[in-house]
Order: structure tokens, then sequence, then C-alpha cells
């Protein structure tokens, strides 16, 4: 057994030998010294926390084209000019606004029982008095598809499948179809409106929000999250096997076409200006919470991390640092979408490698890429350097976040550091997403990691794509 195995390792060293890897450029050791520095400093450094507490104390919550929306964009200009960065500036978003105005609903038979709700993002209102209707119960998105007509007409949905709990958010994709489509199913059906278990996986009597969407093909009903305790006591209710009654009001605003932005700073690079490693998160959020984990918290890394590179090390970077705080993300990736759209064509040539942080304010636990074959090995180095930060190299694909990902699809190399989002999901989207649940450790650790990632992507003189 032994020869064999040692035989199989020499050959593989000799192809190793002879693979291109080799003649590609390496890290330097002056640049690894100072991602060594970077690091050390990071784990000292509260900037992250403090550029986050100053995001949630001072604008707070942040819909898309909402009054508090226009000053958080105000902030990040400022907070871009405090830090001095080489560069700031703004592109335009254009989008349509929505917002919340009330939300209630009451069981009436068997049992009177309120229920914590909350409108999804882009839902219509029920009709002037609300809606007095039986409700029908459906496990999941599925069972509704594959109901009769005659189950769903006249009557409010309720689909009660929970999403599960996983480090990496794996559940919240399959759990979402609910969010995204239960209304339409439900119209398409005859039914008058559809409530959710919240996707989400706290045991608290908060519900989450989130964006859903009309495919425009049946009629507009309302759409609503129950809190996980409510969709539970609303099971139990069901298991009595008796018809259940509900009184349920969503009133919401159309606020028409809105205008927000894209805010941009930049850390100018010292020899190439023109290439740019595109780090950000997304700087709207939804209503109900102060945004702090979704994501106020990637919006402070990222802008620390550039700063801190700004501060730490003598010499600006080969390459420049663009820090983007994306607009409108919560309601479809728009101000991401819009920024890729509007860069398309110089993209493939100025875009060298990008990543976000927008999955709360975990430590990051791995780095994973999506880069080419000849420059595998720098972000081999990366991994190793944040090797004593607890973070391994993962094997799957990157897909570099919402936003970013955009940029990603149009022709830019990605890497996701990826965070431990086990608790993530308690408060995503929830009145509970407050700066009190982020570890200002755990920040520091990110920003740590964030910096080698930037630092070296941005010194390295060779080419990712
Ligand atoms: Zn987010
Ligand atoms: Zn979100």
């Amino acid at each position: 057994m032994r020869k064999p195995i040692f035989m199989a390792g020499a050959i593989a060293a000799s192809v190793f030998s002879l693979s291109p890897m080799l003649s590609a450029q390496e890290v330097s050791e002056k640049t690894i010294e100072n991602a060594k520095t970077l690091r050390a400093a990071a784990l000292r450094d509260n900037s992250a926390y403090d550029i986050l507490e100053s995001l949630t104390t001072e604008v707070g919550p942040r819909p898309a084209g909402s009054e508090a929306d226009k000053l958080a964009i105000k902030w990040g200009i400022e907070k871009f000019k405090s830090l001095g960065f080489d560069k700031v500036w703004t592109e335009p978003v254009k989008h349509t606004g929505w917002a919340r105005v009330l939300e209630s609903a009451v069981v009436k038979s068997p049992f009177v029982q309120p229920l914590q709700i909350t409108a999804l993002g882009g839902s219509v209102s029920t009709p002037e008095g609300g809606l007095d209707a039986e409700i029908v119960h459906f496990n999941s998105f599925e069972d509704l598809q594959a109901a009769e007509r005659s189950e769903v007409e006249g009557k409010i949905v309720f689909i009660s499948n929970r999403m599960a709990r996983t480090r990496d958010g794996s559940g919240y994709g399959p759990a979402n179809i609910a969010r995204r489509s239960g209304a339409d199913e439900t119209a398409r059906k005859g039914g008058l409106a559809v409530l959710i278990r919240s996707i989400g996986t706290d045991s608290h009597r908060l519900p989450h929000t989130g964006q859903m969407a009309y495919a425009g093909d049946v009629e507009k009903v309302p759409a609503a999250a129950l809190s996980n305790p409510d969709a539970d006591l609303l099971e139990r209710i069901f298991k009595r096997g008796k018809p259940v009654k509900i009184s349920l009001r969503v009133e919401t605003k159309d606020l028409g076409p809105i205008e927000t932005a894209n805010v941009i700073g930049e850390i100018t690079g010292r020899e190439k200006p023109d290439e740019v490693v595109v780090i950000g998160g997304h700087l709207d959020s939804w209503d109900l919470g102060t945004g702090a984990i979704d994501d106020g918290a990637g919006v402070a890394l990222t802008v620390a991390t550039a700063d801190l590179i700004k501060r730490t090390i003598k010499e600006r970077p080969r390459r420049t640092i663009r820090v983007i705080m994306f607009g409108a993300e919560e309601v479809g990736l728009v101000g991401a979408r819009q920024y890729a759209e509007a860069h398309k064509d110089e993209i493939p040539n100025t875009h060298i490698i990008g990543a976000e942080s927008d999955f709360g304010a975990g430590k990051i636990w791995a780095l994973a890429s999506k880069v080419s074959t000849n420059s595998q090995h720098v972000i081999d180095k990366m991994a190793q350097l944040m090797g004593p930060l607890g973070v391994i190299r993962a094997e799957v694909e990157a897909g570099g976040g919402p936003d970013v990902g955009r940029i990603g699809d149009k022709g830019m190399p990605v890497v996701d550091l990826k965070q431990d989002g086990t608790d993530y999901f308690d408060l995503h989207h929830t009145a509970d997403d407050t700066l009190d649940k982020v570890d200002p450790e755990a920040l520091r650790q990110n920003l740590a990691a964030w910096s080698i990632f930037a630092y070296i992507a941005a010194e390295w003189p060779g080419d990712f794509r």
C-alpha cells in the first residue's frame, strides 16, 4: 500500500513543477509582510464597529426611496470624505418605492388569538376594511401548487414550512420561494391573500419581512409573514380540525418612481489607478430594525478595510480599492444591476477582482474563489495568511455576493469571505436587527481577513482573470 501512495505523490510533485503555476507571479515577501502588519493592526482596530455604530445611530432603518435612505446617502458621502478617501461620488439608481403603513391579523374562530405579522415588501393592501375569511393551511409552497382551485378559492392561504438553520445559509433559498411567489400562486387559484411562516430560524415573536414579487399575469393579492411562534400557534389551531377564520388587514403605499444611489469611495492605486478591486455591501435596509447586520456590518467592514490599508501601509497599493455602498438591494439588487449595466464595457478590462460582505457580522471561516488557474496560488496565499484567524480555503466556487456577484456576471473574478451565518436568520429582516447583536471581536476578525484579501488583490501585479 505504501509504495503506490509514495509514487503518486512523487508524480504529482513533478507534474506540479512543470505546470504554469510556477511561472505565474508569486506574491512578494514585502506584500506578505504588509498583509501580516494589516492583520495584526485589524485585530486591535475598532473602526468597523465605530462606522456601524454611526450608521445605525445617526440613520437607522433606511428602505430605498425613504427620507432615511436620502440621509444614508449623505451619511455615506460624509463618511468617505471624513476618512480621507481619495475620490467620493454617487451614481444614480432608479426604481419604484414601497412603504408599510399598518398590518394586523386576528384568528376569529374557533379561538380568538391575535397574530404577529408583517407585510412582505412590495405587497398590495387588503381591500378597504380588511379581509375576513376562512384560512387554508399548506405545509409548503409545493403543496399549494398541487392544490385544487376549489381548496383555495375565496380563502386566505397559510404556508407553514420552516427554514432550516445552517452555517452557510443554505436553508434560505428553498424556504424563500413561499415569500417570493406565494402571492401569485394564491391568486392563480382564486385565493384572497397569503400568510407565510417567516423565513427565519428564531423563536421570537418578531415576523421577518423581505421582498416578494408579482409576475403581473394574475391579480395582486396581499402577502404577509407570521412570526415563528404565531405560525406554530396557527398550526396547532388547524390540528383541532375545525374551520379557521381570520381577520387580516394590510395597508401599504406605492411611492411611485424613486431615485436612490450607489455611494462610491476610492483609495486610488499608485501604479495602476484604472484597475480596481471592488469591495462593498448594501446601504439600504428594511424598515423594521436598524439594519445593523443586514447590511450595516458589510458597509462598515468594507469601508474600514480600505481605510485601514490607507492608514497602515505607507504607500497606496498598486491598484485602486473601490468601496461601493450599493443602493436598493433589498428590493431586488437594483443598485448592483444598474452599476453592472452602466459599467459593462469596462468591467472586463478594469474590474480586477471583487468581494461583498452581506451575511451578517459573524466570523469568517472560509475563503472561496472564482479566479483563473494562474492566480489560484494568490488566493491560497491569502487563505494561508488568514489561517491564524480560523479561516480555511474552501473548495466551492465563489459567487461574489448578491451585489458584487452581478459585476461578476459581467466578467469580474470574485471571492467569498464566508461568514458563520448560523444565527443570521434569527435576526434577518426583523425588528431585532440592531447593533447590540454585533460582536466587536467578530468584526475585528472580519476586518483582518478583509484587509489581507483587499491589500494583496490590489498589490499583487498579476491577473485574476
Ligand atoms: Zn443584505
Ligand atoms: Zn436583506
